[in-house]
């Protein structure tokens, strides 16, 4: 693999006397699109989150384009360029969806992404600009989160579930502008309940079980079995 962008160290994470992640290791080149799978409660929010700098870590046990940033708050994290589009899109209620897409330009961050861009990614976006993000539908609701994430013009994008709860015909709309999001050479990383979802759109895996890597590899040489033994533990 090339000089990865951006790497665990046994990573650890707790919730108060809960531990949720164990010694987790991993290595990300620039450009891949890699995906998370785990069963619920593997730890795969926590992992985004840990890297988003939102639960407290070592610094080590996170390095990004070489620097140490384990311990970096998280609007630190997102001016280096990680970016979360969170479980559950978190947008603020009482802003539209256009003030909900400038939020994200807080990084001040040079890059291809605008309003425009963003716009021209999700149209309906521009329709409804001036509407409160409540009046959205979930799906509409969730190309909001994606837009603001871009709008910071991260290199590296961490999706969490963007596929929770919305209608199928709603998750193709979504999956289909994948690619022209991490196509000129984003690093993403993106977790996924929907296993044939996460392997289509990524070249490698991450498995999580009960917070520890179970199985990790490039998609194409994955069998189905090799998954169902990583994500239960059975088999
Ligand atoms: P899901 O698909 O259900 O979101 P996940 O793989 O993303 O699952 P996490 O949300 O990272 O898993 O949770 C990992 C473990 O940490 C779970 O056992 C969960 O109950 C626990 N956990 C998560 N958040 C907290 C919290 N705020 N306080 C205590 N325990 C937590």
């Amino acid at each position: 693999m090339p000089k990865p962008v951006l790497s665990l160290h046994k990573l650890d994470a707790h919730y108060g006397d809960f531990q949720a992640l164990f010694g987790v290791d991993m290595d990300i080149a620039a450009g891949e699109v890699v995906a998370i799978i785990g069963a619920n409660g593997a730890g795969k929010t926590t992992l985004l989150r840990s890297i988003a700098g939102l639960l407290k870590n070592q610094a080590a046990q996170v390095t990004y384009q070489g620097d140490a940033i384990g311990a970096l708050r998280a609007d630190l994290v997102a001016h280096k360029g990680i970016a979360l589009v969170p479980e559950g899109r978190q947008l603020f209620p009482s802003l539209s969806v256009e003030e909900n897409l400038q939020i994200g330009a807080h990084t001040g961050r040079a890059g291809p992404w605008s309003l425009d861009k963003v716009y021209g990614l999700f149209p309906i976006l521009k329709e409804r600009k001036d509407q409160a993000s409540t009046t959205l539908s979930g799906g509409q609701q969730q190309m909001v989160a994606i837009g603001r994430a871009l709008m910071a013009n991260p290199d590296v994008i961490l999706f969490d579930e963007i596929s929770l709860g919305l209608a199928p015909v709603i998750i193709k709309s979504i999956y289909d502008v994948l690619p022209n999001i991490v196509g000129d050479g984003m690093t993403a990383l993106i977790v996924e309940q929907d296993i044939s979802k996460a392997l289509s759109v990524s070249s490698r895996v991450y498995c999580l079980q009960e917070g520890r890597v179970s199985l990790t590899g490039a998609t194409n040489t994955i069998s189905r079995d090799d998954i169902t033994r990583a994500y239960f533990g059975v088999g």
